[in-house]
Formats: structure tokens, sequence, C-alpha cells
């Protein structure tokens, strides 16, 4: 679990190396997991813009934790997936490949969306949200 401030520093130090994939996950706004270096299997879950599974926050013994939780029924050997509810750092959007019928085309936002800005509200609910993967892609 780490910081902002060590989030943007890892963020950029990965970047220099050219690390193509990063795990990083925000469960709140000061506290991120980085799952770059060590982590569970559960880091290896693709994104769906119709996921079958949800990240949840718990507080287990007094620590925060994420856990993942099905959100429809689905069989044995089927891919689990979430949305990452990604919100982007760095220049470069990611494409969506889930193929989903609902697919956003996009890992988080339109690119296009982004550049009119967002209105209060929507950052407001943004903050909201259960927990959040900021920067996560897997090519
Ligand atoms: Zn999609």
């Amino acid at each position: 679990m780490i910081d902002p401030r060590e989030f943007h520093r890892r963020a950029k130090e990965y970047a220099r190396e050219k690390n193509k994939h990063y795990y990083f996950m925000a469960l709140k706004s000061d506290a991120i997991i980085d799952a770059t270096q060590q982590g569970n299997v559960s880091r290896f879950i693709n994104h769906s813009c119709d996921p079958n599974a949800e990240t949840q926050k718990w507080t287990v013994n007094g620590d925060l934790r994420v856990g993942f939780f099905a959100r429809k029924s689905f069989r044995a050997g089927d891919e689990v997936t979430f949305d990452y509810q990604f919100q982007r750092y760095g220049k470069e959007a990611q494409r969506c490949y889930c193929e989903s019928t609902n697919c956003r085309g996009w890992i988080g936002e339109d690119p296009d969306k982004e550049d009119k800005g967002r209105d209060k509200r929507e950052k407001r609910d943004r903050e909201k949200r259960k927990s959040r993967t900021i920067f996560r892609f897997v090519k």
C-alpha cells in the first residue's frame, strides 16, 4: 500500500524502465495498491465493460482489503473480469477489446470526452466509487 506521492514516483520509475504492465489500484485517494513487483493472481484479471466480477473494499481486523466478488453466475473455466473504472495517468488512452455488446471502446474515459472537461458532479461521483484502478492495462 502506497500513498499518492509514492505512486507518482513509481509510475515515473516504471515508465522509465519501459514496463508494459502496471498493477496500480486505488482503494481510496491516499491508499494505492502497487502489485507490480508482487501480488496474488488477481492482479492478472482483465478488464471488461460487461464484467462478471466486481471489487469490494473490506476492512479486515482494521486493515483495508480489496476482494473480488461475482456479479453474476459463471462457470468453472470462464474468464473472470471486472470493470477497471480506469483513470488514466499518462497520455495514451487504452483501447478496449472486451467484445461485450456494451463495450465503451476505451478502458476508462473516451479520450474525446475527456478533452471537453468534466463537471464537478461527475468528478464527485467518481470519488464515491468503491475502488478504482487508476493505471492498469494488459496489452
Ligand atoms: Zn470493452
